[in-house]
């Protein structure tokens, strides 16, 4: 393997920003990505029916932070791009997060204003300032009616939790709304990569000073790398140090398992993506992908089904007390080694969104390298 300043460990997003901003800065870069394509979690591709479909789940940029848009915007052309997501409540398709519509379509109310909908609320929610888990945040905002219709089952379908095994920020993820309003983001950029995650991811890592080692698990080849000034790990913390903490108490993770299905119409549904939060099937959405920029082609549609497991690649961390007190002995660990550091969702164990993870990586890179200068004196 060749000699590099700099080893990174997964092309995923924090791995391609480290690489980009070193490369660009003189250093000789290397790639080690388990996977045989670079994008990580965002990687897509055009699939047999012509439609641009993501592997690993829908990717739906969104950021209110100046600085990750300019940087992201530097890769590819954004196209705006507003998502919104349908829930199947019992025979009814409505939109969710819960807004005027959600209430006036499931019980038949004729609410109009921000203060019908304020009063609505007031006489269905429950008062509990401080909520300390998922189950009481939502109790909180919406009532347990909607709470059982549209979050309770959902949440063990997704977690295999219930919401009071959760921390109270996995379902303060949603908002709700007393407006009409059915965007599921309020963020003030929002928007898709023209060509798609792969293209861009490309575009971040088109450097001569970027190498890129697909199908290479640094498990395999770590002995074979010699020397390095910093090396950068973007995996799972725990298998970084051989699970070692897992004997007693394992680290939770939920993968997905996408089940793609090929239907002989032009859309299959309404919307992009549809949320089951009942108990009569066991997925928790389907995802239309031509929807995504308005895909147009033959009359043939893919639609995914997720299912999540515990099985699998993991994708997400799992937010409770538990298992955070296990993250910080692997967190003490890592800590303790010079010259490795720890970034993205998997490697901090959290629960980030795209934009969270690329300003999470300039700001590690504007940390080790770019020290801030002393404030002059007054
Ligand atoms: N959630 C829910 N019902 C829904 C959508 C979300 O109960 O229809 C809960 C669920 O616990 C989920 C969390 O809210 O894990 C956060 O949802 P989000 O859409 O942010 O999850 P992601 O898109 O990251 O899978």
């Amino acid at each position: 393997m060749n000699t590099a300043d700099i080893v990174i460990i997964g092309a995923g997003i924090s791995g391609a920003v480290l690489a980009e901003r070193y490369a660009n800065n003189g250093k000789r870069v290397t790639i080690l990505e388990k996977r045989d394509h670079i994008a990580g979690n965002c990687y897509d591709y055009i699939d047999d029916n012509g439609i641009l479909v993501s592997k690993y789940g829908a990717h739906l940029f969104h950021t209110n932070y100046e600085e990750v848009w300019a940087y992201v915007n530097q890769f590819s052309e954004w196209y705006p791009w507003e998502h919104k997501v349908l829930a199947q409540v019992e025979d009814k398709l409505v939109p969710i997060p819960v807004n005027i519509t959600t209430v006036n379509t499931l019980y038949g109310t004729k609410l109009e204003t921000d203060q019908d909908m304020r009063d609505w609320l007031d006489a269905n929610r429950q008062d509990i300032p401080d909520a300390k888990n998922g189950r009481d945040a939502v109790l909180h905002k919406v009532g347990d009616d909607l709470y059982e219709k549209m979050f309770r089952h959902y949440t063990k379908k997704q977690w295999d939790k219930y919401p009071e095994e959760l921390d109270a920020s996995v379902l303060n993820r949603i908002p709700v709304r007393t407006n009409f309003d059915d965007r599921y983001f309020s963020d003030k950029y929002q928007a898709l990569p023209k060509g798609g995650y792969t293209q861009l991811f490309a575009a971040i890592l088109d450097h001569p000073n970027i190498s890129v080692h697909l199908g290479t698990d640094y498990f395999d080849v770590k002995d074979e790398l010699g020397s390095y000034e910093k090396l950068f790990y973007t995996g799972p913390i725990d298998r970084f140090f051989e699970f070692k903490h897992s004997l007693t108490e394992k680290l939770e993770y939920r993968s997905i398992n996408f089940v793609s299905e090929t239907v002989q119409q032009e859309y299959f549904q309404h919307n992009s993506v549809v949320n089951y939060p009942g108990r009569e099937v066991d997925y928790t959405r389907i995802v239309e992908y031509r929807h995504f920029g308005n895909q147009t082609g033959p009359q043939v549609t893919t639609i995914v089904k997720e299912y999540t497991t515990d099985e699998g690649d993991p994708y997400y961390p799992v937010p409770n007390a538990r298992n955070q007190a296990i993250y910080e002995r692997y967190r003490a660990e890592a800590e303790a080694l010079k010259d490795v550091y720890f970034v993205g969702r998997l490697a901090n164990y959290k629960y980030f969104n795209m934009d969270q993870a690329f300003k999470n990586a300039l700001a590690l890179y504007d940390e080790l390298e770019q020290p801030a200068r002393p404030v002059d004196a007054a």
